[in-house]
């Protein structure tokens, strides 16, 4: 039989930029031209039919929506940080994740995001610009260098969301569902280069000492770049006070039952959900209570 691709046809999802527009006026705007609806589970964020087009949209021109996934949204709200905080993003370009990370926090605090590709780092300056937050610090470099006994020695929060093959999105996502494609095809080394940094980045971000929660999120569907990094860092984790907190309890599909606790992990379906996408949420005990600081 003929091979029949998967109907990945998704909804266009818009993020509304909270430091330049309220939700409310957004609906308005949009409902002009479109027919938009609230999602139900990420607040801010507005569904509209597949194939909207908006990329000449005034509000995506003047930086009030954004156009982003979401299972993408899905990360900073996760990470649900309070205004005032001091937050690190540590693989920040283009900077989706971060700006969203602004609206959360109100404009109040501190964002440090750290890119270390030059060309990369300027396009999340132009996102930054666009959104408005004025309390955003770009820092080109390293994350791996940022020492955490250093000037970012009080963040409260991390985002990791590292360099991942990206094979729950997008372009590779039919090539990668194709029947004839077999494990003979997937290129180990890279992937095994990818888990070896993810691995080392989530490690780093477990040592920083006043960090009370730590998201990892990939665009990636391999276990070696999601299960199998957050199993390798659990001792680590463990032993500097973290434990696994559950992302989103009322999302249905979570990590792959290759340990114990991997309930706890979120996970999406290229197919099912149009996008795959992973998300583990690190807690230190006893900072649940006073999150609010
Ligand atoms: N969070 C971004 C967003 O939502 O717009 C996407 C981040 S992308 C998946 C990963 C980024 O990490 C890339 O821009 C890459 O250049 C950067 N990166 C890779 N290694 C890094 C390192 N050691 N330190 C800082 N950034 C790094």
């Amino acid at each position: 039989a003929l091979y029949q691709p998967p109907d990945i046809t998704k909804p266009c999802y818009v993020r509304v930029n909270t430091l330049k527009l309220d939700v409310d006026s957004a609906l308005h705007e949009l409902g002009k031209q479109f027919k938009v609806q609230k999602d139900d589970m990420i607040p801010h964020l507005l569904v509209l039919p597949p194939h909207t087009d908006l990329h000449n949209h005034s509000l995506v021109l003047n930086g009030s929506i954004f156009v982003q996934g979401k299972a993408s949204s899905m990360v900073a709200a996760v990470l649900d940080p309070k205004p005032g905080w001091e937050v690190l993003d540590a693989c920040s370009a283009p900077g989706n994740k971060t700006v969203h990370l602004a609206a959360l926090m109100k404009g109040k605090g501190k964002i440090i995001a750290c890119e270390l590709n030059k060309d990369r780092a300027k396009r999340l300056e132009d996102t930054v610009r666009l959104s408005g937050a004025a309390n955003i610090e770009v820092l080109h470099g390293d994350f791996l260098n940022i020492d955490p006994k250093g000037p970012f020695s009080k963040v409260s929060a991390i985002l990791l969301d590292p360099s991942c093959s990206g094979s729950g999105t997008a372009a590779q996502r039919l090539d990668h569902l194709l029947p004839s494609r077999t494990t003979d095809f997937v290129d180990t080394e890279r992937l095994n280069k990818l888990a070896a940094f993810q691995k080392k980045a989530l490690a780093h971000a477990l040592s920083f000492p006043a960090v009370k929660r730590i998201v990892y999120s990939t665009c990636s569907v391999n276990q070696i770049e999601n299960e199998d990094v957050v199993n390798s860092v659990l001792p680590l984790a463990t032993s500097n006070g973290f434990q696994l907190a559950t992302p989103f309890p009322q999302w249905q599909r979570r990590g792959l039952p290759v340990f114990e606790g991997s309930e706890h992990l979120l996970r999406t379906d290229p197919v099912e959900d149009k996008e795959g996408f992973f998300i583990a949420l690190f807690v230190k005990k006893g900072s649940e209570k006073n999150s609010e600081e």
